[in-house]
């Protein structure tokens, strides 16, 4: 670790003594049992957090809450400087935080600083949006009437997030969030706590240094049993959950049970479609990038590739001769393409889905397996995998979050291949790789693919901040990031004003006194 100034990047970002268990402060709320957090990449304990106790989870919901009434008042343009100011702390701490990313959750130390900048769009994004968050004006019936509609903040937003983006998702959400005049809990995955630390921090430093109560940013660390205290809550009217559709089912009827909100992103089984039209130096750049980046441990990670009877040899011995020249090792050493699975039970997992696939008739053809020696000591390196298999085998239907990639195989017009991609539960991202405009808009059509996402010619993993992001069916339905996605963390009102001295009821209803 010392080699890539892992030591100095912790001390940049304000996580001192990490050894000695602590690491408190900036309205962390932490006063339970320790949390380890161990690096992948080479096994090293990095630090320890504490855990939220109940004692402490109230502590924060009062911070929170009352942060909430001075902060709502404050004009949104104003809140949006407050998120430019956070924007630019980023920019000076991409580096540390980038690494801190790479060194904790595994990934290339490259998409580490691009988690950054993802952070970073989405304040300038929020930035705009604080002078717009805009309702529309209706024409009322009655004379003499005005009617519109306008978006209030909504209270205090919890934020769960997955592992694997460990600080973007939660930018997402806050950056938004504090625009609309929300505050916000975070509680981080368990396995990247020490990146919760460093965004509370950064968020704490620019709170203060504009004189704003810092329970504007709440920080709770702990496992599922935190993220329950959140979701059964009645005083949190919005939860915003990112992870596994097991843990999404579980958060959506605790969340519905109260009536609550919730913004559900959640597991996907993206497929791209490879028709005789495609381009096959794009397509294999798109499908090997999107299966083994991140150790394919991204929510639009290629699970799938859907290939045209007619392509199938040529895609599948493009894709054995480049899987053969992949570089496994340190992600921060950046001659390497592919880093460490987060944990040794994300192992087991990819292990599992390697013996499964074989027992329902698929067959391995790059064959993967755990790297063992020098530099892999962490246990949690594993080899990318292909397998040729049917799309209804159990396995394939399921996300497995690792480097494997299924081949199948479609014959006949692209509708066929449609029909493939869509039959699964998850409806994240898709792709068609097609220079056939008829092959391309069938996909796009209503009667194409059903996912949140859906791209031309370029693969499924890797999303731009200014467009909704999210999926459908069993991925939960949740939009976050650009467009319209910030209306979800506002409360819409209906205001009627009568500017006459008659009172005509709607409907032309007579009600004569
Ligand atoms: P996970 O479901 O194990 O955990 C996610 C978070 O939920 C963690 O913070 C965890 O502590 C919390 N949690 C778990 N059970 C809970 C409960 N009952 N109540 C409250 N909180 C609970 O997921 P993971 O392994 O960290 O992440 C990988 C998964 O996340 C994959 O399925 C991936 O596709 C998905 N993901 C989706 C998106 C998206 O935007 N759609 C983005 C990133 C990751």
């Amino acid at each position: 670790a010392m080699e890539f100034g892992i030591n100095d990047a912790l001390k940049k970002l304000g996580i001192q003594d990490i050894n000695l268990g602590t690491s408190t402060g900036s309205n962390n709320f932490g006063s339970g049992e320790a949390i380890a957090s161990y690096s992948p990449v080479d096994g090293a304990l990095i630090g320890k957090v504490k855990s939220t106790t109940k004692t402490d989870y109230e502590q924060a919901m009062v911070t929170a809450t009352q942060a909430f009434k001075p902060w709502r008042k404050m004009p949104a343009p104003q809140r949006g400087e407050v998120v430019r100011q956070f924007g630019n702390k980023l920019r000076e701490l991409k580096e540390p935080l980038g690494k801190l990313v790479s060194y904790e959750m595994g990934k290339s130390y490259q998409e580490g600083l691009g988690e950054v900048q993802e952070m970073i769009d989405i304040c300038d994004f929020a930035v705009g949006l604080s002078r717009q968050l805009h309702g529309l004006t209706m024409h009322s019936e009655r004379p003499g009437h005005r009617m519109y509609e306008q978006y209030h903040p909504l209270g205090v937003v919890g934020i769960i997030s997955a592992f694997n983006f460990p600080v973007a998702v939660w930018a997402w959400n806050t950056a938004l969030a504090w625009v609309c005049g929300d505050v916000c809990i975070w509680k981080p995955s368990e396995k990247t706590p020490l990146c919760g630390i460093a965004c509370q921090h950064i968020a704490a430093s620019v709170l203060k240094a504009n004189g704003l109560p810092e329970g504007i940013s709440c920080l709770i660390n702990g496992d599922y049993k935190v993220g329950e205290m959140m979701t059964q809550d009645p005083r949190i009217p919005l939860i915003s959950a990112t992870g596994s559709i097991r843990m999404g089912k579980i958060v959506a009827q605790a969340v519905a049970a109260r009536l609550g909100k919730s913004l559900l992103e959640l597991g996907g089984n993206n497929a791209i479609i490879v028709t005789p039209d495609a381009d096959i130096k794009m397509t294999v750049i798109g499908a090997v990038f999107g299966a083994v980046g991140t150790a394919g441990q991204r929510c639009t990670s290629t699970r799938r590739l859907i290939i045209h009877e007619s392509m199938y040899e040529t895609v599948k011995e493009a894709l054995v001769k480049a899987y053969s020249q992949l570089r496994i090792g340190n992600p921060l050493d950046e001659k390497n393409h592919v880093g460490p699975l987060i944990d040794t039970d994300a192992v087991a997992n990819y292990q599992s889905a390697l013996t499964k696939v074989v027992e329902e008739g698929g067959k391995l053809i790059v064959e993967g397996g755990v790297l063992e020696g020098a530099g892999y000591e962490s246990g949690c390196y594993v080899k990318p995998a292909i397998a040729e298999a049917n799309n209804d085998f159990e396995i394939v239907q399921h996300e497995t979050f690792a480097p494997v990639l299924y081949l199948l195989k479609y014959s006949g017009d692209v509708n066929n291949a449609i029909e493939i991609q869509n039959g699964v539960v998850q409806g994240l991202s898709s792709a068609i790789m097609t220079n056939n405009l008829r092959e391309a808009e069938n996909f796009l059509s209503c009667a194409g693919s059903d996912c949140g996402i859906a791209n031309v010619n370029i693969g499924t993993s890797g999303a731009e901040i200014g467009g909704a992001f999210g999926g459908e069916k069993e991925t939960g339905g949740g939009r976050e990031s650009g467009s319209d996605a910030w209306k979800v963390y506002m409360r819409r009102q209906t205001n009627t004003i009568n500017y006459t001295t008659e009172l005509p009821l709607a409907q032309g209803i007579k009600f004569d006194l």
